[in-house]
Parts: C-alpha cells; structure tokens; sequence
C-alpha cells in the first residue's frame, strides 16, 4: 500500500517538474536587439542581456557574431562592439542563426537548452525533452 502511494507522489512531482518547466519556457522571449552606430562602429548595447536570457556564454554569442560579420569586436560592461557599420536587420538575422544553430531544441522547439563539452565535442541538451544534439564548435 505505501508503495503505491509512494510511486504515485513520485509520478505527481514529475509531472509538477514537467509543468514548472513549461512555464519556465513561457518566460524566455528574446530581448529586442538594442544596436547603435558609433562611428564605423556597430554597438550592440544589451548582448550581455540577451546571452543571459539564452543561458549562454556572453563571449560565444559576440564570437558568433564576429565571425558571420567577419570583424573584429570588444566587449564593454556587457556591451558588445563590432568593428564596421551593420544594419540592424542583419545583426537580427545573425541573432536568429545563432538561436536556430545554438539554442534551438532541434526536437521541441524550445529554448530552454544547454550546452555541453564532452571529448572535444559539443552538445546541445534540452532541459524539456532531454534531446541531446550536436552542435558545431564556433
Ligand atoms: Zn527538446
């Protein structure tokens, strides 16, 4: 008797985590680009801001962008700083690329994913499906 009772709390904090993940999904929308020209400068002020709402590393995403701009680039109190004068809707569409390639659940479409490192490769696992993907090192 207590065992069922048991398996059943256990199937109730399951399903509860199953929920509470749901909902944590609801919450990440992707920060508006907030980009300025300095210059032959593009500043990308709030890159710190949206690495973080994708739990990613804030340098991998200003590397990303650096290499599909083929520049150079600083990082400034979470600002990132490109060298060269980029449209806003190319630096969108480079946004998206880096969320399809590198946030994305190729499985569930959802962005609550993280990345891992295991013998020189990388992985991208989600925290909703646990789908476990390959992703390209930058
Ligand atoms: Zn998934």
């Amino acid at each position: 008797m207590s065992t069922s009772s048991d398996e059943y709390l256990k199937l109730l904090s399951r399903v509860e985590d199953v929920l509470a993940k749901g909902e944590l999904k609801e919450r990440i929308t992707i920060p508006e680009l907030r980009a300025f020209r300095i210059g032959m400068r593009t500043v990308i002020r709030n890159l710190g801001e949206i690495a973080k709402t994708l739990n990613r590393d804030p340098k991998h995403l200003a590397l990303f962008f650096a290499k599909s701009l083929a520049t150079s680039f600083a990082m400034r109190e979470g600002a990132l700083i490109l060298k060269g004068v980029f449209q806003r809707s190319q630096l969108n569409g480079i946004l998206q690329r880096y969320v399809e390639s590198y946030v994305r659940c190729p499985v569930c479409k959802r962005l609550d994913t993280h990345i891992v490192k295991e013998e020189g490769f990388y992985f991208l696992l989600c925290d909703v499906c646990g789908a476990k993907s390959s992703v390209r090192k930058l």
